[in-house]
């Protein structure tokens, strides 16, 4: 029997890649459009980990589904601190554009020589009452060019470790093995199965 869990996302692109990391067989992957949650939720936090708090839980006020799920994202640059970090989506301004974000982080990386990077996914979950967090990384470094037209956001700066291309330029299915959000989601995998006889929905 098919077990529902509601992942906090409008995005397709996401749900479809989800789907393709927990067995879609066996899971039901609900999108906030297919629950009818239309609210605009204020991600105000400081940290990756408050963003993705503050959005399992307004789902979680709102659905009567047990299991619900809701992920932020951040790209982590060692020579800037760690920024963008929780503010990747709109490092260049509230128009969000990832080619006015990528040539600001090239800008500001210029006088750095040392160009490591990670991208950092945090999943906070509501499984059953309880909360959970898992936490998925991929570690590399920024190119000094663009490259690449696949993925969305950094992807065509960002270089992941034992690859010479950027995920601009490499295939989706080598992304979604070692990606941040593909490692994030494979840890809640082996999570449910661990307890997948105690749901009931
Ligand atoms: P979100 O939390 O998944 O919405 O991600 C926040 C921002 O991080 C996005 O708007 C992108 O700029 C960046 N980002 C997240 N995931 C990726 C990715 O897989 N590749 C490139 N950029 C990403």
């Amino acid at each position: 029997m098919q077990r529902k869990i509601v992942f906090a996302t409008h995005n397709d692109h996401k749900i479809r890649e989800v789907s393709q990391i927990l067995d879609s067989k066996e899971w039901n992957i609900l999108s906030l459009d297919d629950i009818g949650f239309y609210d605009k939720i204020v991600e105000d936090g400081k940290t990756l980990e408050e963003n993705a708090w503050l959005k399992v839980r307004a789902i979680d006020r709102f659905t009567s589904i047990n299991c619900i799920v809701a992920d932020d994202t951040g790209l982590e640059v060692r020579a800037l601190n760690n920024e963008p970090g929780v503010y990747s989506a709109r490092y260049a301004g509230q128009q969000r554009s990832a080619t006015d974000n990528m040539n600001k982080l090239l800008k500001e990386l210029k006088p750095h020589s040392d160009r490591s990077a990670r991208f950092r996914t945090v999943l906070a979950c509501i499984i059953e009452g309880q909360e959970y967090t898992f936490e998925g990384i991929v570690n590399g470094h920024i190119a000094y060019d663009k490259s690449g037209e696949h993925g969305f956001g950094y992807d065509p700066i960002f270089v992941p470790r034992g690859y010479s291309e950027s995920f601009g330029i490499l295939s989706q299915g080598i992304k979604n093995r070692i990606s941040h959000r593909a490692r994030a989601f494979e840890q809640l995998r082996s999570f449910l199965h661990t307890m997948e006889e105690r749901f009931i929905d």
